[in-house]
Order: structure tokens, then C-alpha cells, then sequence
């Protein structure tokens, strides 16, 4: 571990360790704190789906090309990192193919018909425990098991103390705390906005069968395949918390995910995580408006699939570059955080 880290993050989901990940690559000494244990990122399948997801969600043209350059950023991103990629694209089992295909054209993505469904090469994915396991081991990356119970800013620098008493300081610091509520010693503003953060539990549940080659989604769900099976997913809960799986979802699930994939097979042990989701769905990314606060949250149900470009914004604002084009898009002060904070730097 570096005893006087440059940055330090909190929290050790997708957010925060693509953020660690790109900051190491630049050069920063980075110490991550995280207690461990499952969080959104762990129980996610992993798909880095702009079309499907554009598709479903019905997105603008703005947001949807947002979604698409965030994923054209995964290539590079996934061979710094050692990260598999699967480019093996998605398959949409809905009604009326032909309106998808036409809506995902409109939206600039690629699409066909493939018998009664459709196909997109956009959408690809990785295994998301995998990629997690590997963005902690990122050389240049101390993570250490820890509970930030409060920050506190002496005017050089970010001081966090973990629930144990135990306390680390850096003249930076990345908050990406997933959906939790907001610190104490976090300035007001910031609070204000953490604690705006809606919190959408999602249930998953793997089922070991063979897996398809790719990607099938469909009104009730998707199955994403895995090296034995398929994760079936995923709820969209809003408000809910609960971390217990609810064995009614579980068996909707495993119904919905085989009839997809045509299977048979054995369901493992389903997985909750909960999101946080800002008010325009957009990720909160870079600088704060306090000197040395970092925000890197609320990804909604994207976060993997926009992790490296959070990761770069929250590089560049720490770093005083020149934001790039979708820093704007994401920026915490974008509507969230009142004038007053803007003054503070
Ligand atoms: C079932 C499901 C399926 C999904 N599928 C996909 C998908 O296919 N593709 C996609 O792009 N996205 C998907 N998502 C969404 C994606 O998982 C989330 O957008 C993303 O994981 C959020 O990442 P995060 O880093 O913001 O939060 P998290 O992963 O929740 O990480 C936050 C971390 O902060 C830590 N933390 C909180 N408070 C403290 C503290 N006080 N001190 C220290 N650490 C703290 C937590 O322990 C946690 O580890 C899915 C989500 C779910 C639930």
C-alpha cells in the first residue's frame, strides 16, 4: 500500500475502479476503500448494450450517441486493463421486429432481421465479477477493506475516517459510493445531491445450462450467456433497497431465461444490487465544485457499459485537463449543484 496515495476512492464498484484503474494508468499513486462484498457492479450481467439499451429505454438520438461513444471506448479501455471483451452482439425476441430495426437505424445503430427476431453487432459485454476482480489488481492500485464513515477537508487536502478510526488523507478524493446515502463531512451541496440519488434494486439469477452465443432479450428479460450458462435478468425496482432475493422474481427469471434460450437448467444462487440512478439517468462525473471532490455515481443501469468514460472524465477533472466533449453531459454541476457550490472551484 502507498502511504501518501495521490487520490483516493471510495468505493470499489465499477465507477470507482474504473476511475482508480485510469488515474494508476496515469501515474497516480490511487488507495481504493471499499468494505468488500457484493455491490450493483458484482451482481451485473455485464452488458455493454447501447442499442438494446437505447431501444428499451427509448432514448433520444443525443442520449443513445452518448451510449455509443461510451462503448467505443471499451476496446482500448478493455486491453489496457487485460479485460475480455465479447463483441458477439445481442438479439432482440420482441414484437414487431421490423419497428426495432427501423427505430435502432433511426437511432444510428446497426440492426437486422434474423428470423422472428432481430440482431445488433452493437451491443458486446464482458463478464462483469471477472473485469471487477481485474480492475482491483491494476498496478498502481492499493485497495484496502474499509467503511468511510466521514470526510473531512483541512484546506490542503481530504481526510477520510473509516468507521474503525482507522484514517487516510489525500489531497484528492473520488467519491463512488453506488447508491448509498451521502457521508458526513460531504459539503452540503454535495450531500444534497448524493442523497437526490434514487436507489432502482435489480435481481439477476444465474442458471447453469448451454449457454447461446450471444445476448437474447425479450419483453420479460434477457439471458446473457456466461462460460456455463446464462445470467437471466434483471428487475428494475425503483425506491426498493431490499439486498434479499425474492424467490417469486427468481422463478420468473429462470422461466423467462430459459424459454429464451431454448435450455434446460440448474439455477445457482440469484444476485441483487442496488443502482442509483440520477434525475436525467446519466451518470454524475468529475469535478464537484469543491476543490479535490470527485464525484463518480449514479450510472442507472449502465454503469458498466459507461465506466470507462467516467473513468477518463473523472481523470481529466482531477488532473485540470481540458474536459472533453461529453464532460458536460455528465458534469455534477450540470443542473444538480446550485451556483453557490460553482464558486468554490
Ligand atoms: C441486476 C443488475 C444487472 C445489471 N446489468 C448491467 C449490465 O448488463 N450492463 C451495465 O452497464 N450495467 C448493469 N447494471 C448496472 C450497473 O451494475 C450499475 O450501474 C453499476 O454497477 C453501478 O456502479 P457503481 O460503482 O456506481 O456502484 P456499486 O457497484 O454499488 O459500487 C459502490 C461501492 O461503494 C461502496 N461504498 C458505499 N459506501 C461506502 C463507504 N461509506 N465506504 C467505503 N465504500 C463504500 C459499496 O460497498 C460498493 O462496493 C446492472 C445492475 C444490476 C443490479
Amino acid at each position: 500500500m502507498s502511504s501518501s496515495p495521490d487520490v483516493i476512492v471510495i468505493g470499489a464498484g465499477v465507477l470507482g475502479l474504473s476511475s482508480a484503474a485510469e488515474l494508476a494508468a496515469r501515474g497516480h499513486a490511487v488507495t481504493v476503500l471499499d468494505p468488500g462484498g457484493p455491490n450493483a457492479s458484482s451482481a451485473a450481467a455485464g452488458m455493454i448494450a447501447p442499442a438494446m439499451e437505447s431501444l428499451i429505454d427509448g432514448l433520444s438520438l443525443d442520449h443513445a450517441a452518448l451510449l455509443k461513444r461510451g462503448r467505443d471506448l471499451w476496446p482500448a479501455f478493455a486491453s489496457a486493463f487485460g479485460l475480455t471483451l465479447y463483441l458477439d452482439g445481442a438479439e432482440w425476441r420482441g414484437t414487431d421486429p421490423d419497428g426495432a430495426v427501423a427505430r435502432l437505424h433511426a437511432l444510428g445503430f446497426a440492426a437486422e432481421r434474423a428470423g422472428e427476431a432481430l440482431f445488433t453487432p452493437d451491443d458486446w459485454r464482458i463478464e462483469a465479477r471477472i473485469a471487477l476482480d481485474q480492475l482491483s489488481d491494476v498496478s498502481g492500485v492499493s485497495r484496502i477493506e474499509a467503511t468511510v464513515a466521514r470526510l473531512s477537508n483541512d484546506g490542503d487536502g481530504w481526510t477520510m475516517t473509516a468507521r474503525d478510526g482507522r484514517r487516510w488523507s489525500a489531497p484528492s478524493v473520488v467519491l463512488a459510493t453506488g447508491a448509498a446515502t451521502a457521508l458526513e463531512g460531504l459539503p452540503e451541496p454535495v450531500a444534497a445531491l448524493v442523497n437526490a440519488i434514487e436507489p432502482i434494486r435489480g435481481q439477476l439469477t444465474p442458471v447453469t445450462c448451454v449457454a447461446p452465443g450471444r445476448v437474447i432479450r425479450g419483453p420479460g428479460g434477457y439471458a446473457t450467456p456466461t462460460a456455463d450458462g446464462v445470467l437471466c435478468g434483471a428487475t428494475m425496482q425503483s425506491g426498493e433497497r431490499e439486498p434479499v432475493a425474492d424467490p417469486d422474481i427468481t422463478a420468473r427469471q429462470i422461466a423467462n431465461g430459459l424459454s429464451l434460450t431454448g435450455a434446460q437448467g440448474q439455477a445457482g444462487e440469484p444476485r441483487v444490487g442496488i443502482r442509483g440512478a440520477s434525475p436525467d439517468g446519466l451518470p454524475i462525473a468529475g469535478p464537484s465544485g469543491t476543490p479535490g471532490l470527485h464525484l463518480a455515481l449514479a450510472p442507472r443501469r449502465n454503469g458498466w457499459l459507461l465506466g470507462p468514460m467516467v473513468g477518463g472524465i473523472v481523470a481529466d477533472g482531477l488532473e485540470g485537463r481540458a474536459p472533453r466533449a461529453d464532460a458536460a453531459a455528465l458534469s455534477p454541476l450540470r443542473v444538480f449543484i446550485q451556483p453557490a457550490a460553482r464558486s468554490a472551484g
